[in-house]
């Protein structure tokens, strides 16, 4: 009865669509449950997400959950778990994702997820790093250690568009490092970002990441897209 009425004065919307949840309905409803673009990309050794790492840096497996287009119910989805503080998102998708990539993980043996780091200054803001719910959920059932200390972001970036690409690459690669020592060495490191577009990000962390000696490095997004 409470609940009820609970539901009546706030009722729950679709973080999809916007609509009206019905009260058995969670996260999303169900038509946009049905229709979320899968990328079934943990299928593919050479998919998407790994060509944008071919001859750059030294790979073991990456794949992205999503397809992310632009005013579609992926879009929105990452719109409210990063700025409308929906965490509750990223646990939906990260348990979903951790179903699917568990013959993955057995064979790869990752030893740790790390989340893309934001800087302090971000995280005041924001409260939050839209990741990390996706990244506890993905270490929950696939029995995987969860570190958002190793990685850390340097500098608070601001718009790079005026710098020419040459030093926007030299700020890329020095944008995050590492806290280690020497129990962190030899481990298979899980790499999660909410959306891959250049790879640009994600490539800087693994830089980072490979100054530890013996590291190898995996990737996976939420959502890929190419613009
Ligand atoms: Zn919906």
């Amino acid at each position: 009865m409470l609940k009820n009425l609970i539901n009546l004065l706030f009722p729950k919307l679709c973080n999809g669509c916007n609509s009206l949840l019905l009260q058995n309905e969670k996260i999303i409803c169900t038509d946009c449950r049905h229709q979320l673009p899968l990328t079934q990309h943990h299928l593919l050794k050479d998919n998407y997400t790994t060509k944008k790492f071919y001859g750059i840096i030294p790979i073991e497996f990456s794949c992205a959950m999503l397809y992310f287009h632009k005013k579609g119910v992926v879009q929105n989805l990452i719109h409210n778990l990063k700025y409308r503080n929906h965490q509750e998102i990223g646990t939906f998708l990260g348990n979903w994702y951790a179903n699917d990539l568990k013959e993955i993980a057995k064979e790869h043996a990752f030893s740790e997820i790390i989340p893309v780091p934001l800087h302090q200054k971000r995280l005041k803001e924001r409260g939050y790093n839209q990741v990390t719910t996706f990244c506890k959920a993905l270490s929950e059932n696939l029995e995987i250690g969860y570190n958002e200390t190793l990685l850390y972001r340097n500098v608070y970036s601001k718009s790079q568009t005026k710098k020419s690409k040459e030093a926007r690459a030299e700020v890329n690669n020095s944008l995050f490092d590492v806290k280690y020592t020497t129990a962190d060495s030899g481990k298979h490191f899980l790499l999660v970002d909410d959306v891959i577009t250049s790879g640009a990000t994600l490539e800087a962390c693994a830089r980072a990441l490979l100054k530890i000696p013996n590291t190898k490095i995996s990737i996976i997004t939420i959502a890929y897209t190419d613009s």
